[in-house]
């Protein structure tokens, strides 16, 4: 496995591949890998010959007072995972190398979509991470890149930005990967003391209660966003929940089996997000 922390031996190494015919599999992350990252780098090994990785903590997808500085990181233990799951290539640019001249003159920004849920409360966050994900793309230019559904708006704008500015690259969404009581795994986690996690598994609760709600004939969006809206208590603020169409991002009307339940909330200082199909596994 080799390390690279230029643009230019990436190129080198994607080239060399290439030449051999092999085609590129790629998962951008922020790095402080755990089984969700995991599990992403395991359906990309599947789907090409060569594995990249990227770990790179972006300042532009971060807003004022977020938690750019303080985000969690471990290269190290980031190294060891990506060896033991066959990536070939891990690329762990600087602030620099990606953006030399500070804030980029152009920027992928996302006209719809991208306002509402956690846009809201996070003006710019996905112009950044649409930015950055061009970017990489254009420097590893993969056949196919993993994303996990547990950022589910994000996935939803990179499919479009692929769609609409004719990528040629194919995006694969993979399951949330979650603790055995629920709560989906997030390298924020680590931020939570012990109460805090207990405090937060109140998301997944809803989102399930939400789902066998579903089940059992339930079809009103008001009452379900009602329940969602319950996970505001117990030290936990509610930031939404909302009933939306897996592609459109729209509000679901009528409810259906591939309507998505999405949530936001702070517990402590910390913002978690998750997700359920409501006809789905989880
Ligand atoms: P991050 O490092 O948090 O930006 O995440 C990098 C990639 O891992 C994104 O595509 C995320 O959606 C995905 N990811 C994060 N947490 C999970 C999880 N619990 N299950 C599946 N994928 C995840």
């Amino acid at each position: 496995m080799k390390v690279v922390e230029s643009i230019a031996e990436v190129r080198e190494w994607v080239g060399r591949r290439r030449a051999k015919g092999e085609t590129i599999g790629f998962v951008p992350t922020l790095g402080y890998l755990h089984a969700g990252h995991e599990s992403l780098l395991e359906r990309a090994a599947q789907e090409s010959d060569a594995l990249i990785l990227s770990i790179f903590v972006n300042p532009l997808q971060f807003g004022p007072g977020e938690d750019f500085e303080r985000y969690p990181r471990d290269l190290e233990h980031d190294l060891a995972i990506a060896e033991a799951h066959g990536v070939g290539l891990v690329f762990t640019p600087s602030t620099r190398e990606m953006y030399p001249e500070g804030e980029p003159w152009v920027v992928v920004d996302p006209v719809r979509g991208a306002d509402r849920l956690c846009g809201a409360s996070r003006p710019g966050h996905f112009r950044g991470v649409l930015t950055v994900v061009a970017k990489l793309f254009g420097i590893v230019a993969p056949d196919v890149a993993v994303f996990g559904r547990k950022d589910f708006q994000q996935l939803v704008l990179i499919r479009r930005m692929v769609h609409d500015l004719n990528l040629p690259i194919r995006i694969v969404g993979a399951p949330i990967i979650r603790e055995e009581d629920g709560l989906a795994l997030s390298s924020r986690n680590s931020y939570l003391s012990a109460d805090e996690r207990r405090r937060a598994l109140r998301l997944s609760g809803a989102l399930r209660a939400c789902r066998e709600m579903f089940a059992a004939g339930e079809r009103s969006r008001a009452v379900l966003e009602a329940r969602l809206r319950e996970i505001d208590a117990d030290g936990v603020q509610f930031e939404y929940g909302e009933i939306v169409e897996p592609d459109s991002l729209e509000r679901s009307d009528p409810v259906g089996p591939d309507s998505v339940a999405a949530v936001a909330a702070r517990v402590g200082k910390t913002r978690l997000i998750d997700n359920m199909t409501l006809g789905g596994p989880s």
